[in-house]
């Protein structure tokens, strides 16, 4: 037993996507790696939990109370696009075309899961847009069914307010989350914005 070393090999294979070959190749490598290497991973570890908080407006992660985005002067206040987690948050700014805010959700609803409205920030996205006031919410959402009733849901809330509801132009794979598809159809799907209207005598989804 050398324990040091399947300590580490355990706590890695704890990580998504990393099995135990993995885990044991990365510990392994880690042994040759220089000192300063290892040094600096295991400092970048711990700084994550103790400097990573979620920003105050928007729920994306940040190292103060309002994110970058939320802070920077040359973002546009009148769009928010409201995205299911963090991650969305980095795919859609890779491109770097998207020049408004974002609202993280913290997951979509999913009765069967006991994912309740409750659950996720829809009465923050509510508090946002009165006291904001956009002129638009983009509905970033993945293609997946809990998503799709996440958007409808949205969209009725905000049905009566003065506001443009729109989404991802369909163009975008159905099922697939937003970190799997690429830039460019990213990009696209962004531009082509479909909107989305409700009136309460009618829940079809009109252009
Ligand atoms: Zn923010």
């Amino acid at each position: 037993m050398i324990d040091s070393l399947e300590n580490l090999v355990d706590a890695l294979s704890k990580l998504p996507t990393i099995g135990k070959k993995s885990a044991w190749r990365m510990a392994l490598h880690m042994l040759e790696q220089s000192d300063e290497e290892v040094h600096n991973l295991a400092q970048y570890i711990s700084d994550l939990k103790e400097r990573v908080v979620v920003c105050k407006k928007c729920y994306h992660y940040s190292e103060s109370d309002l994110c970058p985005i939320c802070s920077s002067p040359s973002r546009d206040n009148s769009l928010i696009c409201v995205v299911e987690k963090p991650l969305d948050v980095f795919t859609i700014e890779k491109p770097g075309r998207y020049r408004g805010l974002y609202h993280v959700l913290g997951g979509v609803l999913s009765p069967i899961n006991g994912i309740t409205s409750d659950k996720i920030r829809i009465a923050e996205l509510k508090t946002r847009v009165e006291t904001e006031k956009p002129d638009e919410l983009i509905l970033g959402l993945s293609g997946s069914t809990d998503a799709e009733t996440t958007s409808l849901y949205i969209s009725r809330i905000f049905a009566d307010n003065d506001l443009r509801i729109t989404r991802f132009a369909r163009g975008l794979p159905s099922g697939l989350e937003l970190e799997y598809v690429d830039q460019i159809t990213l990009g696209q799907a962004l531009n082509e914005r479909i909107d989305i209207h409700y009136t309460t005598h009618n829940d079809e989804e009109t252009k």
